[in-house]
């Protein structure tokens, strides 16, 4: 029985770890804080495969949203997935201009995306004021939709375990290595845990499991800052985006903000203070579209890195001349990840290579 450590249980982790104890191996995650307590519990969650280029990464999405939709009949309901698909208008010139090229883009690969008239979109979001899109054009992405992470999070951990998986809160502070062949690794707490492959799932944090530069896969992080809202009955449906602001329902009446306009301003140092001004504008903003959310006050305001790799798509794979090694880091790990997690289990266990992938390899870097 082949001996697997998966190091983070973010969604990435989990996914793997789950579908490696299917396959019959014997599975120990090893996370240092609590389940989803990294990027994945910081994320607008949105399940898309929608601004991503080139064609290939896009193509990867696409089996990431597939995958979401296939795990409905594997396990009969999934808790976690909020469908309803998206819809984006753009009141900016230039960015309405960006949106139609790129939904002519996207209905050229197939992806399922339309046009649609307002009174449709008030059909779908009927708590939308009558004035809010003024005379811009209205996208519509059907297929998309935002997933909860922590509850998927613990529903594959909770189907890891049943299949004998330990989860263990431990800090991985080393790869071992002999010669050129991963043994398993060093923890914080002293101890050393062999295995026969690690695989790496710490996102952004992945550069730092081992000071060996042949393990390290280089990262361009960027500052993410979602807002929550404290519970109100606004009527918001689904992932709404817009020049000024997008949005989804965040659960218990609760919505989730974000603006990538707002970001660059802040670090993961910034403090509430500073913070919580922009929210109470992000949410005014989402006011004038919807409103029955005036007045209403931010309850989180969260700041995070996203786990991007230096070229900007992901990275999967083993690197060049270690065996034992495997690392998956990506952004949009939300979307990608129940289709990480069977085609990575399926290359470790020694099934066939996921032809995609290759455009894919951390080996790029090295
Ligand atoms: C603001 C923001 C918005 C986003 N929006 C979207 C979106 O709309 N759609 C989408 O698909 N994706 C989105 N993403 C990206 C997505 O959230 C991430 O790609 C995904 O969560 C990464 O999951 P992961 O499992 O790789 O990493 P993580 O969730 O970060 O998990 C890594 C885990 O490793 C653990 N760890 C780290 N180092 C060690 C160590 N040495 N020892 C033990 N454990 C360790 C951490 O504690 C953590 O739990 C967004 C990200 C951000 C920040």
């Amino acid at each position: 029985m082949t001996r697997f450590i998966v190091v983070g249980a973010g969604i990435i982790g989990v996914s793997i770890a789950y579908r490696l104890a299917a396959a019959g191996n014997a599975v120990t995650i090893l996370e240092r804080d609590h389940i989803g307590a990294g990027t994945s519990g910081t994320s607008f969650a949105w399940t898309n495969s929608n601004e991503k280029t080139p064609h290939n990464y896009q193509q990867l999405n696409v089996f990431g949203l597939r995958a979401h939709r296939a795990l409905e009949n594997e396990f009969g309901a999934r808790p976690w997935y909020h469908g309803g698909g998206a819809v984006e208008w753009r009141t900016d010139a230039k960015e309405a201009a960006e949106l139609s090229e790129r939904v002519e883009r996207l209905v050229g690969w197939d992806y399922p995306a339309e046009w649609i008239s307002t009174a449709e979109l008030h059909r779908l979001e009927p708590a939308l004021a009558a004035d809010a899109t003024g005379d811009a054009r209205i996208a519509y992405f059907p297929e998309e939709g935002w997933v909860d992470p922590l509850v998927y999070a613990e529903y594959f951990v909770e189907k890891a375990r049943a299949l004998g998986a330990k989860v263990r809160r431990a800090e991985v502070t080393g790869v071992v290595l002999e010669g050129t062949t991963v043994k398993g690794v060093t923890t914080a707490a002293g101890e050393t845990i062999e295995a026969d492959f690690v695989v790496n799932c710490t996102g952004r944090w992945a550069s730092d499991l081992s000071s060996d530069k042949r393990l390290q896969i280089p990262l361009a992080p960027t500052i993410g800052l979602l807002v929550v809202t404290k519970p109100a009955a606004a009527g918001v449906k689904r992932v709404i985006r817009t020049s000024g602001v997008n949005f989804r329902p965040d659960g218990a009446g609760r919505l989730m903000l974000q603006s990538e306009h707002d970001e660059p301003k802040f670090t993961l140092d910034s403090r509430p203070d500073e913070t919580y001004p922009v929210a109470v504008e992000m949410i005014e903003r989402a006011a004038k579209l919807y409103p029955d959310l005036a007045g209403v006050k931010p309850e989180a305001m969260r700041l995070a890195l996203r786990a991007i790799p230096a070229d900007q798509v992901s990275a999967v794979g083993p690197v060049p001349e270690i065996s034992g090694y495997y690392a998956a880091v990506t952004h949009s790990g939300v979307t990608l990840a129940p289709w990480l997690g069977q085609v990575v289990a399926e290359e470790l266990t020694g099934g066939k290579k996921t032809a995609i992938l290759e455009h894919f390899r951390p080996a790029r870097f090295f």
